[in-house]
């Protein structure tokens, strides 16, 4: 469903991406950890295209990311191309960027209505689906400044689901919150996991990783340094540099 290949990045003289290789297959759950500044969100954003890349290449369901290949040539996509490309791929990030003037519900109908077109009764009765997959159904109302940091997130959550994604991206969606409510962004995660959604997940809860994830990769400095299942790795690290990380964040 994801596959980077060989993906190079660099701001300047700074390269964040040395040759990143990964593949995700179709409902599979990657977690992502490594030192702060490892390159991690770079990472995800060149998945969706928030970053073009100097090297490599970036496929999501099948179509290469941002070009298209006509006569064996590679052609940017035009805007309207890529917005449809980028619906694919949903993200939820540290800070919740829900629109402060719209509930729930609203936040959660906006995508569908505008990008989309769906219909308003349709994208209604669907959000109001989603909120109570996220356990808040009998949140709809509320406004963002009206609800907990957790129940902010699982609106975010249901907002990138509205949109029917392929993938879903998760930029360390628990690190703003407050301990007591990470579990229940979590557990919404976990459901997710479990219903069949491919999931690249950047976080330091090893616990979520352990028990959803089918593969951990540790980055450091741009560069994949150690990767496989997650009990495996937890349990036995074989790099230096990961045994050391490890040591820091469990
Ligand atoms: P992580 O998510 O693992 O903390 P990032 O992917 O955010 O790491 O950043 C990797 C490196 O790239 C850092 O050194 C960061 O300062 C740098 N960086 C990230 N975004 C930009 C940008 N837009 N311009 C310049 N440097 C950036
Ligand atoms: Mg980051």
């Amino acid at each position: 469903m994801v596959r980077l290949e060989s993906v190079g990045k660099r701001y300047g003289g700074l390269e964040v991406l040395r040759g990143v290789s990964l593949e995700v297959p179709e409902g599979g759950v990657v977690c992502v950890v490594g030192p702060s500044g490892s390159g991690k969100s770079t990472l995800l954003r060149c998945v969706n295209r928030l970053e073009t890349i100097d090297a490599g290449r970036v496929w999501v369901d099948g179509e290469l990311v941002g070009y298209r290949e006509h006569r064996g040539r590679l052609h940017h996509l035009r805007p309207e191309e890529l917005c449809r490309q980028r619906q694919k791929v949903g993200m939820v990030f540290q800070r919740f960027h829900l629109f402060p003037h719209m509930t729930a519900l609203e936040n959660v109908v906006e995508g569908p209505c505008t990008v989309r077109g769906v219909p308003r009764a349709e994208a209604v009765r669907r959000g109001r689906e989603l909120l109570e997959r996220v356990g808040l159904a009998d949140r709809a109302g509320h406004y963002p400044a009206q609800l907990s940091g957790g129940q902010q997130q699982r609106v975010a959550i249901a907002r990138s689901l509205a949109m029917s994604p392929k993938v879903m991206l998760f930029d360390e969606p628990t690190s703003a919150l407050d301990p007591e409510l990470v579990q229940e962004v979590l557990g919404v995660m976990r459901d997710l996991a479990a219903s069949g959604m491919t999931m690249i997940v950047v976080t330091h809860e090893m616990g979520f990783a352990r028990e959803a994830g089918d593969h951990l990769v540790f980055v450091d400095d741009g560069v994949i340094v150690e990767e496989g299942p997650p009990r495996e790795v937890l349990a036995a690290p074989r790099h230096e540099r990961t045994r050391a990380f490890l040591g820091q964040v469990l």
